[in-house]
């Protein structure tokens, strides 16, 4: 970890709840000073993830009140340290999920930095001087360089932020599973919330066709004309869901809530992988019948190492891969953590922290 970093003096306005009430208000911190490793960022954009949710009302039992959220940063370099080399000043850069890791394990020496076991999350984690992180719902950050990417020059700020944890999350394992450079995969997405429109996306950019599973009939005509879609199975409706078995190679899950794997690994072909990326807190019920029967496999996948963050950002330059986005001002964040909560976004909030967008 970097060592060097020096004292937290710097005041930063931003955004914490205090308990688990998860209500947001203001709130005034410190963070470090500039290390040589790290670069200052002026935070312009900050998606509301649904991990957001789960940390401010202490879903998973881990958070560390006030807790400032945010790992769907993007924003400018303002300071950038004396060691680093591939920021400069001005940059428009995107800050995720990671703050540090160890650099040394197999893992970060790997590229997979997101494994380490040391690692540390930008909000909600403790960094190695023993201090608790806070994350982009700020309005500066100090991050070290190894955990910043650039953004594509044609990517809007405010639609790309979701892209650095929601993009990263379903990218990595579809890279995983050798959907960049195969086409022609059926692939299948369930919960279409901020991960499962970026899916959808990116599954039909890499030449896929692309499964919808949902338990909201109300999302099927846009997940079709907008995203792409090719195919739209309501979850609660068994028929549905029984003209669907054996069809896909490949599901990603990106359900927030407790759910059974059983139906799901139904719609997977003999073979097939299911990769669960959602997070519910309660655990998520696995029959064993449709694993054995079908030679099914169930991994996970944690966000990405940063070379592939990096990488997933030019490919959505590239295809002009954007979020689908609704850009609130600061004092409208608890309204949108509810709206969340309720299942009612399309298909991402976005705060607009610099106040540099017309609302
Ligand atoms: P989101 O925008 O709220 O989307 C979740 C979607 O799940 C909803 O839009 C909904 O889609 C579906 N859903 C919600 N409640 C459901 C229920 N009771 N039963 C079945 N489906 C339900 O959330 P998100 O930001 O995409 O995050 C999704 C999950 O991934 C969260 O648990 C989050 O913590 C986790 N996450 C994990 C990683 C990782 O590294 N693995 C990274 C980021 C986030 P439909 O309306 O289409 O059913
Ligand atoms: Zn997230």
């Amino acid at each position: 970890m970097a060592l060097e970093t020096p004292n937290h003096t710097q005041t930063v306005a931003g955004w914490a709840a205090y308990d688990s009430s998860g209500k947001i208000a203001p709130y005034i911190f410190k963070r470090r000073e500039n290390g040589v490793n790290d670069v200052t960022i002026q935070v312009m954009y900050c998606g509301i993830c649904h991990t957001d949710l789960h940390h401010v009302k202490d879903d998973w039992g881990i958070t560390m009140y006030p807790v400032v959220p945010g790992h769907e940063i993007t924003g400018v370099i303002t300071k950038v340290g004396s060691n680093v080399k591939n920021f400069k000043l001005g940059d428009r850069v995107g800050v995720g999920c990671l703050a540090a890791s160890c650099l040394e394990c197999e893992f970060c020496k790997n590229s997979q930095e997101n494994y380490c076991d040391q690692i540390q999350f930008t909000y909600n984690g403790i960094f190695w001087d023993g201090t608790i992180t806070y994350g982009g719902y700020s309005d500066m950050l100090v991050a070290d360089h190894r955990y910043v990417v650039h953004v594509p020059d044609n990517l809007p700020m405010d639609a790309a932020a979701p892209l650095l944890c929601a993009g990263i999350t379903v990218f990595s394992p579809m890279k995983d599973c050798q959907l960049l450079e195969s086409p022609g995969k059926k692939v299948g997405i369930v919960g279409l919330g901020g991960l499962g429109h970026v899916a959808v996306k990116m599954a039909k950019a890499f030449g896929h066709q692309v499964t919808v599973i949902s338990t909201s009939p109300s999302k099927e005509n846009e997940a079709k004309q907008r995203l792409g879609a090719d195919y739209f199975l309501v979850s609660t409706d068994a028929k549905q869901m029984q003209r669907g078995k054996r069809s896909l190679d490949v599901i990603l899950d990106t359900v927030s809530a407790k759910h059974s794997l059983g139906p799901i690994l139904e719609l997977l072909k003999v073979n097939g992988t299911l990769v669960v990326v959602g997070a519910p807190d309660r655990p998520i019920e696995l029959p064993s019948f449709p694993l054995i029967f079908g030679k099914r496999a169930v991994k996970g996948s944690m966000t990405g190492g940063m070379k592939e963050t990096q990488e997933m950002m030019d490919v959505c330059g590239k295809h002009n891969i954007t979020c689908d986005v609704e850009l609130i001002k600061p004092d409208k964040i608890n309204e949108a953590l509810d709206r969340l909560a309720r299942n009612d976004v399309r298909y991402r909030f976005v705060i607009d922290i610099a106040g540099t967008s017309k609302l």
